[in-house]
């Protein structure tokens, strides 16, 4: 299985590792050239702004657009969950591929970054907040509520989009691969019923 990473900036390597990590490969996306049949697709986090400025020379955004509308598995982390969501408060939606609104930097500034407790479909664990956005509304009844972190909504998914606003792949804790290892070959609503 060969999953794409979208490498323009951010942690992309971090879930490289992960996909290594449970025997799938990994190929690093930074130019629309880049692009070659994959089975499932990464968004990871750093920084929206700069990933949209980076776009502007290849256009890629655009081309995985239309792949995830055809279905692919995707996973999206905090700035790449930023780049899918339908409305962006804080800045402009740029892919909507997920019906929830998002507020970016809504725990405050890098100092602001936590760890806290994370309910992931079934599994509860520590993991990483990184200027993370927040998942403000949910903006239809096909999205459902995968993760939370204090009573607060910090994952969802429609069809074949997981968004996440947390860092799973700083942990790669067991249940997190497993997951990860399922969502890919079974492709969408993985453990979400
Ligand atoms: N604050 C970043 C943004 O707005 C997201 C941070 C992250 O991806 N860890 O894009």
């Amino acid at each position: 299985m060969k999953v794409g990473i979208l490498s323009f900036q951010g942690s992309f390597l971090d879930h490289s590792k992960s996909i290594s990590e449970i025997g799938f490969n990994p190929l690093l996306i930074k130019q629309s050239k880049d692009l070659d049949f994959i089975d499932a697709l990464i968004l990871p986090g750093g920084e929206s702004t700069a990933m949209k400025k980076i776009n502007e020379f290849s256009g890629l955004l655009s081309k995985l657009d239309q792949i995830i509308k055809d279905g692919i598995p995707t996973l999206t982390t905090c700035a790449g969950t930023i780049l899918l969501a339908k409305e962006v408060i804080g800045g402009e939606e740029t892919i909507p591929n997920i019906d929830i609104e998002i507020t970016r930097n809504a725990y405050g500034r890098q100092t602001e970054s936590f760890e806290g407790n994370v309910k992931f479909f079934e599994n509860e664990d520590i993991y990483c907040f990184i200027r993370a956005p927040k998942i403000s509304k949910i903006l239809s009844d096909e999205v459902d509520i995968i993760a939370e972190h204090n009573d607060e909504i910090v994952g969802a998914a429609q069809k074949n989009v997981v968004a996440l606003t947390f860092h799973p792949e700083l942990n790669n804790d067991e249940y997190y691969l497993n997951w990860l290892y399922d969502f890919i070959l079974e492709g969408k609503n993985v453990r979400s019923f």
